[in-house]
């Protein structure tokens, strides 16, 4: 008999949410999540996934993960520490450290985990963790976990930071201060001011850290903000995963070898938790590879993106101030936004409405991931079906 607290607490919660709407129905994909996806038996323009170089899809993944799969059988068997570090684990971390100009890498089971694995390795309850009001949820929860005092920042108001910092490191309160930021912001498409960031830390002795979930694969040729900014030896951290433009899952560390030697003896996801699958290893290895030889997918991921651009621009929606292939269609209303996407959906394109509270309120918007694999007939017919349905819903 499960236990009646419970039982009501779950009853309440849930019925709340489904009375406000906020209940979130869950779609299954019927195959691959590539361009087109195919839902309850109907194929849609994929315009959702973080599948930004199609690499998800691609055949030299698919047969380099099936080659380790044969090789080292389908799980590690164990943490890494105990017995469960393979050589593709190592390969990988080396390929990591080389494809972002770092000293060394460590790879976690994913993006999500390596945010509450590396805060909560260096950070305590006697520092300060300056915080993007902004930053990804993972930021947030590895912020938490560590339990040092959080403060947030305006979203990237540099005036702000620059404030806050010099209230803490004045304070004498802290033994370490530390500032993080996501490198590209996935709601908006705006890349974090890391030039001002940096200086600010230099000016205050602050340690820096980027997840670039978002910008890996996509700027820098590949290696991300970080790299974009040519700020490869002034940022402690670098945070990616290996899940949206990688194509596969996975998230990792990349910096000097003493932070990296330290997260191998104290982080608790690498210590406590099975490591990554052999297959999903060599297949980022793949992905690695591909992005260091050439720059042809990210060329494409970004003509696809001004060419989705464009095309909403051109037919009157508001598209935000994206520096990114990230295209937000911003509708404002919570309703008409929630709308907006369902009759999207009915005419054939696939892209999810995001709504209070992951936006602020009045902020609606329809959110667009073109990526490489899309063809230009693709973007065109999705551009149609936009104009149609915001003839319909009177947003253009
Ligand atoms: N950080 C950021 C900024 C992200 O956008 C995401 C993914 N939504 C993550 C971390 C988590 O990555 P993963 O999906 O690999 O766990």
């Amino acid at each position: 008999m499960p236990s009646r607290g419970l039982e009501n607490f779950l009853k309440e919660n849930l019925e709340d949410l489904k009375s406000k709407g906020l209940y979130n129905e869950i779609d299954t994909l019927e195959g691959a999540n590539g361009p087109i996806i195919k839902i309850n038996g109907r194929e849609l323009i994929n315009l959702s996934s973080n599948n930004y170089l199609g690499l998800a899809t691609d055949n030299r993944l698919i047969e380099a993960c099936n080659e380790a799969t044969k090789e080292y059988g389908v799980g590690a068997g164990a943490v890494r520490t105990i017995n469960g570090t393979l050589k593709v684990h190592i390969e990988l971390e080396e390929k990591l450290a080389k494809f972002k100009h770092t000293e060394a890498a460590i790879a976690y089971q994913s993006g999500f985990n390596c945010n509450m694995a590396a805060i909560s390795a260096v950070m305590d309850k006697n520092d300060a963790i300056l915080s993007d009001e902004l930053n990804h949820a993972s930021i947030i929860d590895g912020c938490r976990l560590s339990k040092a005092k959080i403060i947030r920042f305006n979203h990237a108001d540099m005036d702000d930071l620059r404030a806050k910092a010099k209230e803490a490191a004045e304070s004498g309160l802290y033994n370490k201060i530390m500032v993080i930021t996501d490198g590209v912001f996935s709601m908006d498409g705006d890349i974090a001011k890391l030039p001002e960031i940096v200086e600010i830390a230099e000016e205050f002795d602050l340690i820096t850290y980027v997840d670039d979930a978002h910008g890996s694969g996509v700027l820098g040729n590949g290696a991300g903000t970080v790299k974009h900014f040519g700020l490869s030896d002034k940022v402690d951290f670098q945070i990616g995963t290996l899940s949206k433009a990688i194509g596969v899952v996975g998230g990792y560390v990349a910096g000097k070898k003493d932070l990296i030697d330290w997260l191998k003896v104290r982080s608790r996801p690498f210590l406590f938790s099975t490591s990554l699958t052999p297959g999903a290893a060599a297949a980022c290895i793949e992905a690695i590879d591909i992005l260091s030889s050439s720059t042809e997918l990210q060329e494409k991921l970004w003509e696809n993106a001004d060419y989705l651009k464009q095309g909403l621009k051109d037919i009157g929606f508001d598209i935000g101030n994206s520096e990114t292939p990230i295209t937000p269609v911003i509708i404002g209303d919570e309703v008409k936004t929630q709308a907006f996407s369902k009759r999207l959906n009915e005419e054939g394109v696939y892209a999810k409405s995001i709504v209070f509270p992951t936006v602020p309120r009045g902020t609606g918007r329809v959110r667009n991931m073109p990526t490489a694999a899309h063809t230009k007939e693709m973007l065109d017919q999705a551009i149609t079906i936009y104009k149609k349905a915001g003839k319909e819903l009177g947003i253009i």
